[in-house]
């Protein structure tokens, strides 16, 4: 049975419509949109569960916030509140504010990297891993083998495997790795964590061969919780006392913080004194490619929207509450006998297509499928992240064919109930009991990058 989720430490005070469409428009709009989800009008979904970014509800306070924007040019107050808000929930000193998360990464890798640097990760990010070769890195993944392989149980399946880092400083030299990159909560994983543990002997490995540590942060609040609820050694520490632990062991940090920043825009780099050299670099390249230095992007008041999330973020029963509900909805599914990435992560539950659909082949796309079934079936939005997502090789042309053939379903931030979550789920389980029937899909249309996005296609035979 399905654990009930904790209850929300908040209750609704405005209501936004969404729109249920007959099951003949449903069908109709996913045909029309190529079998895409990305294509979909936000209007014709019932639930979205497409992206947990930039899609959260704000708190009252944050929206008071907004009308105490200061939009001056230079030295908005809101800055400095900002300041003050990643100083006392982080422990960074030094902030250059962006746009968003990649705006961030943009700055931070064009002014650490040199051509040929190789670039060790744990697991990739989209953007991070763009921004990093566009700056002349060479991605490498040194993440534990658990993390590649759905059912595999392991709470911190976001760690390091050490034998893999010391490998590359063997192959390569140190001197050619000068950042380690670390995400909590690796979203491609699944939402998985790292442990304090395994932070502080990646720190120890590095420091002894002078190879710093960058950090983005995007999800470290959901990390937090379950270093909180999983690593005994902090089971009674405070969500933010296990925030500055975590940030202590970085020598740089950015945040997207359309996540964990609670708001619906916004960014930033995060660095403690002792790097005030890289700080000066950054807020100089700031100013080139954001904005100036005080704002680097964002309006005042949407500073100051930030500077009050990040407080709302760092509160235990909010995360409880939060990283519940998505259990929930994986418990639901899993009673269900659906075939999911585990353990549950923090911000979404990932469905395993290749299991769901087995007979249908990699090159005809069952994540793409069974995402545009789960819309037709109960208008939720999913995302694919398999075989379409991960694009051509561009030596041999061929289709990469990654381990991982995922639907994901990401909950934005404080915005569904629970009777979504059982909607979402009945209509997921509606697709799995008529699954062997579902036909794969071919391309009508095949963009040449990021293919994902605008892909087309009709299902075979
Ligand atoms: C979303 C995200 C980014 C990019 O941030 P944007 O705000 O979308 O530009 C970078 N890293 C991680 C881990 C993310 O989840």
């Amino acid at each position: 049975m399905a654990k009930r989720p904790f209850p929300e430490p908040y209750k609704i005070k405005m209501v936004e419509p969404v729109n249920l469409r007959s099951r003949e428009e449903r069908e109709r709009a996913i045909k029309e949109a190529g079998y895409n989800t990305f294509l979909l009008k936000s209007e014709d979904v019932f639930i979205d569960l497409l992206t947990d970014s930039g899609t959260g509800a704000m708190s009252e306070n944050q929206w008071a916030g907004l009308m105490l924007g200061d939009e001056a040019y230079a030295g908005s107050k809101n800055f400095y509140h900002l300041c003050d808000s990643v100083k006392d929930i982080l422990g960074y000193d030094l902030v250059v504010p962006t746009h968003q998360g990649r705006g961030a990464e943009h700055l931070f890798f064009q002014a650490v990297l040199h051509e040929g640097d190789i670039v060790p990760m744990n697991m990739y990010f989209t953007t991070t891993r763009q921004h990093a070769e566009l700056a002349g890195g060479v991605f490498k993944d040194i993440i534990i083998d658990e993390a590649h392989i759905p059912a595999a149980e392991h709470p911190f399946k976001g760690n390091v495997d050490l034998r893999k880092l010391e490998a590359l400083v063997k192959e390569f030299g140190a001197e050619r790795i000068p950042w380690v990159v670390l995400a909590p909560s690796v979203n491609m994983a699944g939402g998985q964590p790292f442990s304090i543990a395994n932070l502080r002997e990646v720190r120890q490995f590095c420091e002894a061969h002078h190879i710093k540590i960058a950090l983005d942060i995007t999800r470290i609040a959901e990390n937090a919780y379950f270093i909180k609820v999983r690593e005994p050694e902090f089971k009674d520490t405070s969500i933010t006392e296990i925030l500055h632990t975590i940030c202590s062991f970085s020598d740089a940090s950015w945040m997207s913080a359309k996540k964990d920043g609670l708001v619906n825009i916004g960014g930033f780099l995060g660095l403690p004194e002792r790097e005030f050299e890289l700080f000066d670099k950054l807020r100089n390249m700031v100013v080139v490619y954001e904005g100036l230095h005080t704002y680097g992007g964002m309006a005042g008041r949407d500073m100051e929207a930030l500077a009050r999330g990040l407080r709302d973020v760092a509160h235990f029963e909010y995360l409880r509450a939060r990283v519940s509900q998505v259990e929930y909805l994986h418990s639901r599914l899993a009673d269900a006998g659906i075939p999911l990435v585990n353990p549950c992560g923090g911000h979404g539950v990932f469905l395993d297509a290749r299991s769901f659909l087995p007979h249908i082949d990699q090159d005809e796309f069952p994540a793409q499928m069974l995402a545009a079934q789960i819309y037709a079936a109960g208008g939720v939005r999913s995302m694919e992240r398999g075989n379409v997502s991960a694009g051509r090789d561009p030596k041999t042309g061929e289709n990469r064919h990654p381990k991982l053939e995922l639907v994901r379903l990401t909950i934005p931030r404080r915005v569904y109930t629970q009777t979504h979550m059982d909607y979402a789920a009945d209509s997921i389980i509606e697709v799995w009991e008529k699954r062997e029937s579902i036909p794969g899909l071919k391309f009508v249309y095949e963009p040449p990058i990021l293919r994902f996005f605008q892909a087309r296609f009709e299902p075979v035979g």
